[in-house]
């Protein structure tokens, strides 16, 4: 029995993450300051033995005894990782040296959460782990992207430095059930206006672009990812593209909604597309996604009604 850290264990991915490493027959530790995770999102694991829930700040050091770490804390929407820019470079930037500092320790593999934000406002398409990226390191996102960019940077210096046994990680959007409702994506925006019959709101015209990729799909990749001899990065998501104007249709004909579209300002630096390139996935690990936008969305609108 693995002894497996998940650091950002209570929000969307993480939560999803414990509990298939629990199935696995893992012994699980979930790590959280329930920032933006909510403790209703690991209430059905509590009752487990071997799953363990410490309130935990990664910024502040922590000696534990594990196996894996996989390095997930830092809050992932726009409106979040804004509302306090320098916290957020403290938790990503001092939560992977304390990270990394527990995986040298322990001997143990870590893998890191990284972005498509890595990638900035692209000027390729699809994004290859090739690409450097073009971010503004002056703008609003930029506590986040170059938090992110910056974390990679110390990942591979302890690798080649200490022999740590690191992975690296680029997820691209990522949606599904357990999703706080005012986390502020587009997704759960959009589902929650949908559903109460409200307006829908585009920021710009909605002709910008994502690919959006089912939590399930993105947890099997994690896990092979651990499982591999990869370092990465690899990029890691369902290369499905949409506009946004289409996905605002899409879910208001799913949820049957009587919904408006109504325009807003677009923030500034908002990425104008994105679309991974998953070969590396495909050849390397053997993931691919297996979940199609409507059917994550359908499971995903279950879930916003079970809710209400
Ligand atoms: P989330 O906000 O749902 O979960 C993040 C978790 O980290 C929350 O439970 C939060 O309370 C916790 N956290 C935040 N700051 C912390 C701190 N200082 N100490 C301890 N815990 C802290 O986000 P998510 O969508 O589950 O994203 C998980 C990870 O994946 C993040 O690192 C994010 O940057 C990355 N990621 C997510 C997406 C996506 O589309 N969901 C895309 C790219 C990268
Ligand atoms: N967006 C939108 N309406 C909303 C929330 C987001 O039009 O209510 C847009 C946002 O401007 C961006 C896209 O949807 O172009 C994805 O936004 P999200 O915050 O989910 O993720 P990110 O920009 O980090 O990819």
């Amino acid at each position: 029995m693995k002894k497996i850290l998940v650091t950002g264990g209570a929000g969307l991915i993480g939560s999803h993450l414990c509990e298939k490493l629990l199935n696995l027959g893992n012994e699980v530790i979930c790590l959280d300051n329930f920032f933006t995770g909510e403790k209703q999102n690991i209430l059905h694991l509590l009752e487990n033995p071997y799953f363990e829930v410490i309130r935990h700040d990664v910024e502040k050091p922590i000696t534990l005894e594990v196996d894996e770490i996989y390095n997930l804390a830092s809050p992932a929407s726009p409106i979040h990782y804004q509302k306090d820019p320098v916290k957020t470079i403290r938790t990503n930037v001092l939560g992977a040296i304390n990270m990394l500092d527990l995986a040298k320790k322990t001997n143990s593999k870590i893998l890191q959460a990284s972005t498509s934000e890595i990638y900035g406002d692209p000027e390729i398409h699809p994004q290859k782990e090739e690409y450097n990226g073009n971010v503004n390191p002056i703008g609003p996102r930029a506590c986040y992207d170059e938090g992110k960019r910056c974390v990679e940077t110390l990942f591979f210096d302890y690798h080649r430095e200490y022999k740590v046994n690191i992975k690296v990680v680029r997820i691209f959007n990522t949606y599904g059930p357990k999703m706080v409702p005012n986390d502020g994506r587009v997704v759960s925006n959009f589902i929650v206006q949908a559903l109460k019959d409200e307006n829908i709101t585009i920021y710009g015209d909605g002709s910008q672009t994502r690919s959006f990729c089912y939590v399930d799909d993105l947890v099997d990749g994690l896990i092979k990812m651990m499982e591999s001899n990869e370092i990465g990065p690899i990029n890691l998501g369902n290369p499905q593209e949409i506009s946004i104007l289409d996905l605002a249709k899409l879910i208001i004909r799913l949820t049957n909604s009587k919904s408006k579209i109504v325009f807003k300002k677009l923030p500034k630096d908002d990425p104008k597309k994105r679309k991974p390139d998953i070969t590396k996935a495909k050849e390397k690990l053997k993931w691919r996604p297996k979940v199609d936008i409507e059917t994550g969305l359908i499971k995903t609108i279950n879930y916003f009604r079970s809710k209400a």
